[in-house]
C-alpha cells in the first residue's frame, strides 16, 4: 500500500488523501484550503493526480475543509461512488450550496472562473451514498469501514484494510469530549498506520463546566443591562450545541427564560438534520424544551428581531462575522453599551470577530463606521476538536499495533509538538508527512 498527501500535512485545513493498494486506490476526503487569501488561490488548482482512477472517495465528515473540493472532484470527471453517514451525507448537501455561493461571490468579485456550479454539487449528491458505522464496504480489494469519531454529527474515522491485511486509520477530525450533544469518540480500532489530526495538536481546552459558567455569566449580565447578546456561530455543531445549552440552562432554572432568535437559514436547515437522526446523538439532549426560542428563516422574520423588546439572545451566521445576517445585528447593536458580543470559536485573523475581539473602537459593516460601545467578551471551550491530552489518550489505545503515525490537519507547530509528545510518552514512530509526498506502507 501507498499513501500519499496531497493536502493536510501541515496545514488545518484542504484534506485531501489517496491510499493505493493494488489496482484500487480510495480517496479519504476532498476539502477546500482556507485560511490566508495565498492559500485559498490553490483552491482553484488542478487536481494533482488523475480523478477519473479514483475508485471511493470516504468523507469523514461536512466540514468545508474536509468536502469543499468535492463538487470540483465531478465537474473533472470522477467517477466513483462517494461514502459517509447518512446524516453527514445531508448535511453535505446544505453544506456544499452554501459553499458553492460563497465561492461564486469570491470568484465573481476576482473576475475568475467558479470554482463549480450548483450542478456539480447536485452530481455529487446523486452518487453519495449513506453507510452506517460499524458496516464494511467493499471497494476493490479493500474493505472500508467508519467509526464515531464524536466531531459533528455523524463525523467519521475511516478504516481501510488492504488485500495483503494490513489497516490504515484515517483519524478524521476527533471529537472534544465530553460533548454535549455527541455521544463520545469511538477507541481506536487496531491499526498498523494511523493518520491523527492535530488542530489542537499543541493545546489543552477550558473544560466544559467552566465554559457553561461563562456562557451563563454572560446572559445574566446581559439580561440585567437590557441588551441584546449577539453570539456569531458555525452553523453546523456549535449552534446545536448551543442550543441545547441555552435550553438547559433554562430548563435548571440557571438563567431567566429569555427570548433565543436563531436567525441562521443554514443553522435551521441543519438543525432539522439533528433533529432526523437521534440515534446519533446522546439520549434526549434534543427534547427543547425553550418557550422562546424564535426560528427566523425569511428576512422579513430577521428584520423583526430588531422590533422585539430587549433582552434577547440573538445566534446567527457566519461565525468569524465575515458574512452572513450577524452583520446586520452588529451594525444596530454594536454601538450599544448595555449589549454584548460573545465570540465562542476562533476567530481568524483579518475577520470582522477578530476585530472587534481585539478591541478595535470602530468597525467598518456595510461600507459604515460602526462604533463598539458593548461589551466583548469570548468562550475558549465550545472548540469541537480533541485538544492534546485527548488526542494522545486517543492514539495510546493503539499503540501496540501502530508501526507509524502520520501528523496531519495542524499547523505546522501544532502536528510537531504532537508527533514529538507521541515519540516521547509512546515510543510511537509518529511524523508529519510532507505535502505531496508518496509514502511506502
Ligand atoms: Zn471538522
Amino acid at each position: 500500500m501507498k499513501i500519499t498527501f496531497f493536502g493536510g500535512a501541515s496545514e488545518v485545513t484542504g484534506a485531501n488523501y489517496i491510499l493505493e493498494s493494488g489496482a484500487t486506490r480510495i480517496m479519504v476526503d476532498c476539502g477546500l484550503h482556507q485560511g490566508s487569501s495565498a492559500r485559498e488561490e490553490t483552491n482553484w488548482a488542478e487536481f494533482a493526480y488523475d480523478v477519473t482512477k479514483i475508485d471511493a472517495l470516504f468523507v469523514t465528515h461536512p466540514h468545508i475543509d474536509h468536502i469543499g473540493r468535492v463538487p470540483l472532484l465531478m465537474k473533472r470527471g470522477f467517477r466513483g461512488k462517494i461514502y459517509s453517514t447518512p446524516p453527514a451525507r445531508e448535511a453535505a448537501h446544505e453544506l456544499l450550496l452554501d459553499s458553492e455561493h460563497l465561492l461564486f461571490g469570491i470568484a465573481d468579485r476576482a473576475g475568475i472562473e467558479p470554482l463549480y456550479g450548483p450542478e456539480d454539487v447536485m452530481r455529487a449528491m446523486s452518487v453519495w451514498k449513506g453507510v452506517e458505522y460499524y458496516r464494511p464496504v467493499t471497494v476493490g480489494d479493500c474493505t472500508v469501514t467508519l467509526y464515531n469519531a464524536g466531531h459533528v454529527l455523524g463525523s467519521s474515522s475511516v478504516l481501510v484494510q488492504g488485500a495483503d491485511g494490513k489497516r490504515i486509520l484515517f483519524s478524521g477530525d476527533l471529537g472534544n469530549n465530553p460533548a454535549p450533544l455527541l455521544g463520545g469518540k469511538d477507541m481506536m480500532p487496531d491499526a498498523d498506520y494511523c493518520l491523527i489530526e492535530s488542530a489542537y495538536g499543541n493545546r489543552i481546552h477550558e473544560d466544559l463546566a467552566h465554559r457553561r459558567e461563562l456562557l451563563e455569566d454572560a446572559i445574566e449580565d446581559t439580561v440585567k443591562n437590557g441588551g441584546v447578546l449577539m453570539i456569531p456561530t458555525f452553523a453546523l455543531e456549535r449552534t446545536q450545541e448551543l442550543l441545547a445549552e441555552l435550553d438547559d440552562l433554562i430548563e435548571s432554572g440557571r438563567i431567566p427564560s429569555v427570548p433565543v432568535y436563531m436567525d441562521s437559514p443554514l443553522a435551521i436547515r441543519l438543525t432539522e438534520i439533528y433533529k432526523k437522526y437521534p440515534d446519533y446523538l446522546k439520549a434526549g439532549t434534543f427534547d427543547f424544551h425553550f418557550k422562546e426560542l424564535h426560528i427566523t428563516s425569511t428576512t422579513e422574520q430577521s428584520k423583526a428581531i430588531n422590533r422585539a423588546p430587549a433582552p434577547k439572545i440573538v445566534i446567527a451566521g457566519s461565525g468569524m462575522s465575515n458574512g452572513g445576517r450577524i452583520l446586520h445585528h452588529e451594525k444596530n447593536y454594536l454601538p450599544d453599551p448595555k449589549s454584548m458580543f460573545l465570540a465562542i470559536g476562533y476567530q481568524a485573523e483579518g475577520t470582522l470577530g477578530r476585530r472587534i475581539l481585539d478591541g478595535e473602537k470602530t468597525v467598518r459593516i456595510f461600507s459604515e463606521d460602526i462604533p463598539v460601545r458593548c461589551k466583548v467578551r469570548a468562550i475558549g471551550g465550545y472548540s469541537a476538536h480533541a485538544d492534546q491530552k485527548q488526542l494522545l489518550e486517543w492514539i495510546a489505545t493503539g499503540r501496540d499495533t501502530l508501526k507509524r503515525v502520520f501528523v496531519v490537519q495542524g499547523e505546522n507547530e501544532a502536528s510537531t509538538a504532537l508527533a514529538q509528545k507521541m515519540r516521547d510518552e509512546f515510543a510511537l514512530n509518529a511524523i508529519v508527512p510532507e505535502a505531496g509526498k508518496t509514502y511506502e506502507l
